[in-house]
């Protein structure tokens, strides 16, 4: 199934999408199917509420407020880690274990909504193509091969980062962490409709002309070794989300440098998933920086 969340009339839905329309799942949130496991999946799938057209504006993410915080993994394929350590320059060198961050709660954005732009925030905004992964089941020190027990779907994710703020503050989540800085969707694909994740193309291109061209079969860490590393002694729940981290082609390591600007169209696809189609736009505010 591909469940997504809509904007009803009276607010937020969660529906079943099929074909050109979606069908409301009602009195549930998509977060509540998740939390009720093969119930909810039953639920989902046997609904027959009426029917919303799919118009772009009506889109959100399928978790439009996440309980906590998204999972990030960085440096998670290798032409990523080389172009990122040339940039920054620094001796290639690849993660021998995952390399972990996270992304706050009020980035997530709707698949087509706007990726807000304020230059005196920051200039550098760049994208990340990335397949995420929402865990299904609550579960600590998940063995390899029970992973796909825990994993309630995939969707595509742009981790938009501000990379002037990624280097000014000497760690990632607040450059990771802007507003909007997370699109995500369109849907969620139920894990059982997509069950080798491993081997999808993955690209996203700016105004048309691909930045990113790779394969989830590059990835460093799969999807159960992610799953594995990241729940020893550490409990994921229902509804948390992972970005498994972006492939090569990524605009800070490009030369010259390239950022994107108010009126450029970033397109994230994985085939198998969907793809996102954000607008990036200018907010029109100016913040004072601190202290200035
Ligand atoms: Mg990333």
């Amino acid at each position: 199934m591909r469940l997504a969340t809509l904007l009803g009339p009276d607010g937020p839905v969660a529906v079943r999408v099929e074909g050109d329309s979606g069908v409301v799942i009602p009195e549930v949130s998509l977060l509540d199917l998740i939390d009720l496991g093969a119930e909810g999946l039953a639920l989902a799938a046997r609904a027959s509420g009426p029917r919303v057209a799919l118009e772009p504006e009506r889109w959100l993410a399928p978790i439009p407020l996440p309980r906590r915080n998204i999972v990030c993994l960085g440096l998670n394929y290798a032409d990523l880690a080389a172009e990122s350590a040339r940039a920054r320059g620094r001796p290639v060198s690849l993660p021998e274990v995952p390399l972990f961050f996270t992304k706050a709660t009020h980035t997530v954005n709707g698949p087509y909504a706007p990726i807000p732009f304020d230059a005196s925030v920051s200039s550098d905004i760049d994208w990340e193509a990335e397949l995420a992964v929402v865990i299904g089941r609550r579960g600590k020190n998940i063995a390899r091969a029970e992973s796909r027990d825990y994993i309630f779907g995939y969707a595509v994710l742009n981790d938009v980062s501000a990379r002037d703020l990624q280097t000014a503050h000497g760690q990632f989540f607040k450059g990771k962490s802007l507003d909007g800085a997370c699109p995500l969707g369109p849907w969620i694909v139920t894990a059982d409709e997509l069950p080798d994740p491993l081997h999808l193309p993955i690209r996203c291109r700016v105004n048309g002309v691909v930045k990113q061209e790779s394969n989830t079969d590059q990835l460093i860490f799969d999807v159960p070794a992610i799953v594995e590393w990241l729940s020893r002694g550490l409990t994921l729940d229902p509804g948390d989300i992972i970005a498994t981290g972006t492939p090569g082609g990524v605009g800070f390591a490009r030369t010259p440098p390239e950022f994107l600007k108010p009126g450029d169209v970033v397109e994230t696809e994985i085939e198998g998933i969907g793809m996102l189609r954000n607008p990036v736009v200018a907010t029109g505010e100016s913040i004072a920086r601190p202290g200035a």
